[in-house]
């Protein structure tokens, strides 16, 4: 046996001994497209224009577009990954807000990926929220210092400990294709220690067109498989969340054999059942999981009486009816 699949076989029965035989898809609600930072340089952002300081660039989607998407996530058994958007695009009252009416959707607690979050908003979110995502990306210092020049990991840090104290968890995202190596993991294994890490999210680089990284490659599936399996191993209880993109779909199983928890970066609004969403659902049999949801039917309910329920204005609820129809068509079509 060689060495991948030595370690393959040894974090897939750390697995099977800390959870259920089943995975499904979790969706991050995203609340916008613009961030103020812009110079992550993976990131989509980077290739879009800065604006002077002062200049009001924010461009947020409207509240009920959000709880039409949180009722679709609820309904068809998608997780909420994360509640996350551009660091300071809509105000903290609004996001006080949303993270209510989620949570009133949902009847569950979500994540929260804000950028560093000062503690008085944390203690006012708490009732709402299980944790922290902190976007750290990569541990390995010096290519964090480049890929990310001004969202330094101090403050995340900082969150953590925050957190921590009120008794909330903490989770953070890791990419990898950024120029580590398999040597940074031991970095990542004492960074996951220290700040008590109860969840991460495990991207592999999508080069984006535009940015510094457009003509790298994304990691292969055997370095994407060997990060999940050493952190299985290193941490059984962790929750890991794999980021697949539509061209990394024949990967699933084979991150799920390494102990990978669930599915996610889909774009499944767009992609409902195609071919691809399909692949989904078959890549977690053919890793022997049951599949939680659906990702390729849509269930015979009353969509408005879903939004009835919520203890929300008439005029809001008209719009989320809307919105909500119009992602249900495009789903159906
Ligand atoms: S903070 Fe997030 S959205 Fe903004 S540039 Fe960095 S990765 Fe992109």
């Amino acid at each position: 046996m060689d060495k991948l699949k030595k370690l393959i076989s040894e974090a897939s029965k750390i697995y099977a001994a800390n959870f259920p035989s089943n995975t499904w898809f979790e969706r991050a609600l995203f609340f916008s497209w613009s961030c103020s930072i812009k110079d992550c340089t993976f990131c989509y952002m980077s290739t879009q224009e800065k604006r002077n300081k002062g200049d009001d660039d924010r461009a947020v989607r409207s509240k009920e577009s959000l709880y039409a998407e949180t009722i679709i996530c609820k309904n068809l058994g998608w997780k909420i990954g994360f509640f996350s958007g551009g660091i300071n695009a809509y105000h903290h009252k609004d996001l006080l807000e949303m993270l209510k009416v989620i949570n009133e959707i949902t009847g569950e607690k979500v994540w929260i990926n804000l950028g560093a979050t000062p503690k008085n908003y944390l203690e006012k979110y708490k009732p709402y929220i299980k944790g922290v995502v902190g976007s750290i990306e990569t541990v390995n210092e010096r290519i964090h210092k480049d890929v990310c020049p001004s969202k330094p990991i101090g403050p995340c840090v900082q969150m953590f400990k925050n957190s921590t104290s009120l008794g909330l968890k903490n989770a953070m995202t890791l990419i990898l294709g950024l120029g580590e190596a398999e040597e940074d993991f031991e970095t990542l294994k004492e960074f996951i220690e220290e700040n008590k890490i109860e969840k991460i999210h495990m991207y592999a680089l999508n080069p984006v067109k535009g940015t510094v990284f457009e003509k790298k490659k994304s990691p292969n599936k055997e370095y994407h498989a060997w990060y999940i399996a050493k952190t299985r191993i290193a941490f059984p209880n962790i929750d890991i969340q794999m980021g697949i993109w539509k061209d990394k779909i024949e990967r699933i199983s084979l991150l799920l054999g390494a102990g990978a928890n669930s599915i996610s970066k889909f774009p499944i609004i767009r992609q409902f059942g195609t071919k691809s969403a399909m692949g989904i659902e078959a890549q977690a049999k053919k890793a022997d999981r049951e599949f939680l949801g659906s990702l390729t039917n849509i269930p015979k309910i009353n969509w408005d009486e879903e939004v009835e329920k919520l203890n929300l204005n008439p005029e809001v609820k008209e719009k989320i009816k809307f919105k909500l129809n119009q992602y249900l068509r495009n789903m159906s079509s």
